[in-house]
């Protein structure tokens, strides 16, 4: 009965470290509560893994200025290109458009008595924010994003 050799665990092992074979959107990072509670600062873990939001004008990215890229603070996978962010006044970064849509998943969230979009990473789940149709030009999409969920990797 246990002749076969069990090559499932390392086959998807390999498929999960090539992006080139099965498409970023299909690669996964999923982890215990306990392990990114270890791996993140107790204001990123409730944000990104608890579906929290951070103060207005608080953040460390809302009026961040610099060339490169905002990577999931979570999982490391490239969400958003400081060649897209803006000032959108809201006191969260904000971006028209992400690097790779099939690295965000959309889902109607219908918390706070409200019906919004929200954003989140494709590969590890975290919570980024929301999406709102009042941005600017071409695409008029306001991708309003906690800078706790993001990590800023610099040109
Ligand atoms: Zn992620």
């Amino acid at each position: 009965m246990t002749t076969k050799p069990d090559t499932s665990e390392a086959a998807r092992a390999v498929a999960a470290e090539d992006p080139e074979r099965t498409g970023n959107a299909h690669r996964r990072v999923e982890l215990s509560e306990a392990e990114w509670r270890r791996r993140l600062s107790e204001e990123e873990y409730q944000v990104a893994r608890r579906h929290g939001t951070e103060r207005a004008f608080t953040g460390r990215y809302w009026n961040h200025k610099a060339k490169g890229r905002y990577l999931c603070v979570c999982c490391g996978t490239p969400l958003f290109a400081s060649a897209t962010k803006y000032d959108s006044g809201s006191g969260w970064p904000s971006y028209w458009q992400p690097i790779d849509p099939a690295n965000l998943t959309l889902r109607t969230d219908t918390s706070w008595g409200m019906v919004r979009t929200e954003a989140l990473c494709a590969v590890c789940d975290a919570h980024l924010g929301h999406v709102f149709e009042d941005g600017p030009p071409p695409t008029g999409l306001r991708y309003c994003i906690n800078s706790l969920s993001l990590r800023f990797e610099p040109e």
